[in-house]
Parts: C-alpha cells; structure tokens; sequence
C-alpha cells in the first residue's frame, strides 16, 4: 500500500471536514478560530483549556445531529501553501475571512486566489459586523468580481456575517462550513487500514521529547503503532487530543499530538504506520541519508510524495 491508497470502499466512513482559515492581516483570523474554539462547550466542560497544537476539533449540531469540524489552528495562507506545495492536501474548506469595516484587500484576493487554485471550496466569513461603519453588503458586492457571489445573490456561496467579538453568528458559520461540505464534497475515508496523514506541527518538549501534532487523513491510528513522519520514526508512546486527554485511537479527520518519535518531523511531512519498528526505522535512515546529500548540495531538501512512495518500494 502506498501512500494515499485508499483501500477497499467498504471501510471508508463518514469524516469531519478540514478547515483552514484565511484573510488580510487584522481582519480577525486569529480571534475568529479563538472565538470557534471556545464553542465547544462539551469539551470545556470535561477537559478544561484547550491547547494550541496547531489544530482542534469541535463537536456541534446539524439538523439535530452532532457533527464535528476540525480546523486548522495556524491562520493564513502560509501554511496552505506549503503544504500544498509538498502535496499534502489537508484543507477541504477554505474560510475567507473579511472585515466588514476594512473590505477586500490586497491578501484577501491572494488568498481567494490560492483556494479557487486548489479547488477548495470558499466559505466567506464577514467578520466584525459589531463594528460601526461595518458594511456586510459591501463585501458581498466587492467580491462577486472574484467568482464569489453569494447565494442570496444567486450564486453558490455561503456568505456569513459573524463576530469574534460579540460571537454573533458563529453557529450560523459552523453551519455553512458543514452544509457546504455536504453540498460540494464527498468527505469519506477508510477507518480500517494502517493510519496516514500529515504532520500539522512539530517540536522538542522538554519533558515528553520530540511531540508532533499530526492530522490522520485515512485509517485509524493506534498507541504502540510504528511510524515514519518525514525523517523521523518511533513507536507511539500516547496519543493526546487538543485538551490534553489520553486517546487510544485517531480516526480520520482528528488532530491529534503523537508522543514517541525519536527526533522533530517538519509541518507538511507526511506520515504513515508500518508494520515494524525495523522497516520504520529503515525509511527514516534512507530519508536522512538523502537530506544529508541534498544538504551536501546546498539546500535541504523537502521530502515528497515520490520520495515517500520510493522509499517505500
Ligand atoms: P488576524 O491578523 O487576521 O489574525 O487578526 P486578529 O485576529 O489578530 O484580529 C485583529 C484585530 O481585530 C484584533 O485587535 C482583534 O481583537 C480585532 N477583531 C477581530 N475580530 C473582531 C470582531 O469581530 N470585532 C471587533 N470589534 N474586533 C475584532
């Protein structure tokens, strides 16, 4: 099995979208996935604060039934790109998010730009509607001239007029983030087979050693798994969510903090469970031994996709 084989549909199930949020500078990125974190009233409740690990799942309802979204917690249009650019597509909606006092800006059409790129589909977030001189009609107007035009326009996207202040309208977004999802895309992955993902983010703790958050994306990822994350490898020592409790098992979709490496991946390198501690450790010397030349050569070199399946070979 190579990386990103999906195996047999009879194993694939339903999973949570992957949302990245995007917009100018200042128009309320960060304050905005703060403000959705914090919606998750369940897990609060149960699990205490929330950890920044570079991405989190929350649980909310559609229709009367529950449903979850994962974001990712690194705002901007960096983290998409170059994860993309090492072919890792992570994303599946991108939020745009727009100040309803600022209007489309120079970064907003950028960002616009890398998700219709992509063929992600745009949710757009009109973010600070409680400001005076907020204009959400504006912002409407302004970005049907980038494809855009929202659906009480005639068009087909969501337009959303929140706050991250006030948290007005957050739920109304949650909701067309997952409408829209249903709509555009067939969000479905095996559960059954060995895990493989992509590294979020990676560092050395000082306590715990080498902790990576990493985004499983197909199969089902499991305490004593062994692993290759880029150069890196070991054997899952524990898994932790976003509040810092213990899992025994990641599905897809689910962020989650991989303890047991024996040395820091990279944001943007894939990962994938082997069988063995020995062929875990066999990938991640020919990886090392390869960025070792490229260094020799100048510049190191970024693992990809055809590195990752011709080691597996
Ligand atoms: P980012 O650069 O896009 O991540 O923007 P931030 O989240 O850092 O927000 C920029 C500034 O706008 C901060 O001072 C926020 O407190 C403020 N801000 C963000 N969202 C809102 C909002 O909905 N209403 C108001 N009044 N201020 C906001």
């Amino acid at each position: 099995l190579t990386f990103g084989d999906e195996g047999d549909e009879e194993d694939w199930e339903t999973r949570p979208p992957v949302v990245t949020v995007m917009g100018h500078v200042d128009h309320g990125k960060t304050k905005l996935l703060d403000a959705v974190r914090n919606t998750n009233v369940v897990a609060r409740e149960a699990g205490g604060i929330t950890q920044h690990i570079g991405a989190y799942q929350i649980a909310t309802e559609l229709d009367g039934q529950e449903r979850a979204i994962t974001f990712i917690d690194t705002p901007g249009h960096e983290s998409f790109t170059a994860m993309r650019a090492r072919g890792a597509k992570v994303t599946d909606i991108v939020v745009l998010v727009v100040a309803a006092d600022d209007g489309v800006m120079p970064q907003t059409v950028e960002a616009l730009n890398h998700a219709q790129a992509a063929e992600v589909p745009i949710v757009v977030a009109v973010n600070k509607v409680d400001k005076e001189g907020a204009n959400p009609a504006k912002i409407r107007q302004q970005l049907t001239e980038y494809g855009l035009v929202a659906e009480e326009y005639g068009g087909d996207t969501m337009f959303v007029d929140v706050s991250a202040v006030t948290r007005q309208g957050l739920d109304d977004l949650l909701a067309a983030i997952l409408l829209t999802a249903d709509a555009a895309l067939d969000l479905r992955a095996n559960t059954e087979m060995d895990a493989q993902g992509v590294v979020i983010d990676a560092k050395l703790d000082r306590g715990r050693g080498p902790v990576a958050t990493v985004l499983v994306q197909r199969g089902t990822l499991r305490v004593g798994d062994s692993l290759v994350a880029g150069d890196a490898f070991g054997r899952v020592r524990s898994l932790l969510d976003e509040h810092g409790a213990k899992l025994k098992e990641a599905t897809p979709a689910r962020p989650v903090q991989v303890v047991g490496l024996t040395s820091v991946p990279r944001a943007g390198d894939t990962f994938l469970v082997v069988e063995e501690d020995r062929v875990a450790r066999q990938i991640a010397d020919r990886r090392q031994a390869r960025i070792r030349n490229a260094q020799n050569a100048s510049m190191r070199k970024r693992i990809s996709l055809e590195d990752l399946d011709a080691a597996l070979k």
